[in-house]
């Protein structure tokens, strides 16, 4: 089995080689390029301690990762290549972090703490391919399983539950039965991990090409931390627009948006706030006014709590608001909503509402897949014909009504409004004379109130 090395991975081993000690790829890197695939970064790990490492690259720039934990990275080209020492973990008492971690000078130590076999396979020119677990044998079946006992691996640090997860997600592999079992069993020592960590795992399994069935039968480990999920699991939606209950159709949802992280939080949290709002009517037909709301400042919580950045809970949060607006196909209004959303979001709210309506019943799918269709085309036709609907796209603007004499602030906004209003609904051209103009005449009726 042969990888192709990049020139600064063989530089860097031979490097290290010429020095007495060994080197290899190691991790995710050897994974991937087993699968055909380019890796993002690639990791090594060497019989040289962090000082010998240093020592040898001492002509590069050198980073202290992490020495403790042995991490060292080597910056060639302006790319980081992170050195670590062979290492075996002490005793863990936290589910976290090891007591201690002890260099080591054998490879094998150094792959039997790493979490999945098809994550502790190494390899260098030199020795080929090192694969102490059947790593290949589980990469060619598609399957995750723990390197060694699968409850002392999760007990040890509960973090490989949800990389587990996520691995399956992202590869498409199944889950080996025994730390399958280990999984849900173990699944509530995730409450006692750093949310920091769980969250970019869970961006990860969201955006996975297999993220819908994980999310399905793993339910309850995604619940640990997102308990605020269980009140949809089951949850009989009880009106004629859906066919599955609350949690499959949020799943369904995930699995029909591109895999982008804003979008796949969005749709798993949409209708979070669903079980909370139902009223039924007379029928007994059930109804969720307001879950858009009460949803997304459920979802602001949750995304809070788990450390996601303020700009990135802000934008899941606003889709989630406006997720049921039913937007038709007609030019005004359109650029009134892009007025205020903008083109961005708009789009994505599209998406949303496609990948929404695609996970309900089949009762009026044709027509509401023809408006979102039909919105969708009217509102990039408005975006490529320049047609105004933003007040930066103004032909006047607020220094033009500090010229003519106005003063104040508010007004200043509010007759910027009052133009753009007009030439959105078509009253006026997006013309500097005729809004100047425009502008005079509403200064003269307001100062005349
Ligand atoms: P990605 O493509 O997402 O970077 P990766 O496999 O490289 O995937 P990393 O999180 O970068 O994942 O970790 C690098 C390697 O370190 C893994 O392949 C695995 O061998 C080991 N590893 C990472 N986290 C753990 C953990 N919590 N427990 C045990 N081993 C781990
Ligand atoms: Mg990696």
């Amino acid at each position: 089995m042969r990888i192709i090395l990049p020139q600064n991975v063989k530089m860097i081993i031979e490097r290290l080689r010429s020095a007495g000690h060994d080197c290899y790829a190691v991790g995710g890197c050897v994974r991937d390029c087993l699968r055909g695939l380019e890796p993002h970064d690639w990791d090594l790990t060497t019989s040289a301690t962090p000082d010998e490492t240093q020592a040898i690259f001492s002509d590069l720039k050198t980073v202290d990762i992490g020495k403790r934990y042995g991490t060292v990275a080597v910056i060639i080209d302006g790319k980081p290549y992170e050195i670590t020492t062979y290492r075996s973990d002490g005793d863990y008492s936290d589910s976290r972090h090891p007591d201690e971690v002890i260099f080591t000078g054998d490879l094998r130590d150094d792959l039997s703490r790493r979490d999945f076999t098809v994550n502790a396979m190494a390899y260098n020119d030199e020795k080929g391919l090192i694969d102490c677990f059947g790593g290949i044998d589980d990469l060619k079946n598609g399957v995750i399983r723990c390197v060694g006992e699968p409850d002392k691996r999760f007990t040890e640090d509960a973090l490989r539950i949800l990389r587990a997860l996520r691995f399956a997600s992202v590869l498409g592999f199944s889950i080996e039965p025994e730390t399958s079992r280990a999984i849900l069993k173990l699944r509530d020592r995730l409450k006692e991990i750093a949310p920091e960590r769980i969250q970019t795992e869970l961006l990860k399994l969201l955006c996975g090409d297999n993220a819908g069935f994980i999310l399905r039968r793993y339910r309850t480990v995604i619940a640990v931390f997102i308990p605020e999920l269980v009140g949809t699991f089951d949850f009989d939606q009880n009106n004629k627009h859906h066919n599955r209950d609350v949690y499959r159709h949020i799943v369904a949802s995930v699995q029909n948006i591109d895999p982008d992280p804003v979008l796949r939080m969005t749709m798993l949290l949409h209708d979070i706030g669903k079980p909370l709002t139902e009223t039924k009517d007379r029928k007994g037909v059930s109804h969720y006014h307001n879950h858009p709301t009460v949803g997304a400042a459920m979802s602001a919580e949750i995304l809070k709590r788990l450390r996601y950045p303020a700009a990135f809970t802000s934008e899941v949060c606003t889709l989630i608001t406006n997720h049921d607006i039913r937007f038709k196909p007609d030019t005004v209004a359109l650029k009134r909503y892009l007025s205020v959303f903008g083109v961005e979001c708009m789009l994505k709210l599209c998406k949303i509402q496609r990948a929404d309506l695609l996970a309900q019943s089949m009762y009026k799918r044709e027509e509401k897949l023809s408006n979102n269709t039909a919105v969708t085309d009217e509102l990039n036709r408005i975006t490529e014909s320049g047609e105004c609907y933003d007040l930066r796209m103004l032909a006047v603007n607020g220094s033009d009504l500090i010229h003519m004499g106005v003063g104040s602030g508010k007004m200043i906004g509010d007759i910027l409004g009052e133009l753009l209003e007009k030439v959105i609904t078509g009253e006026l051209n997006n013309d500097r004379e005729a809004l100047l103009e425009e502008a005079q005449s509403i200064l003269q009726t307001k100062s005349d109130d």
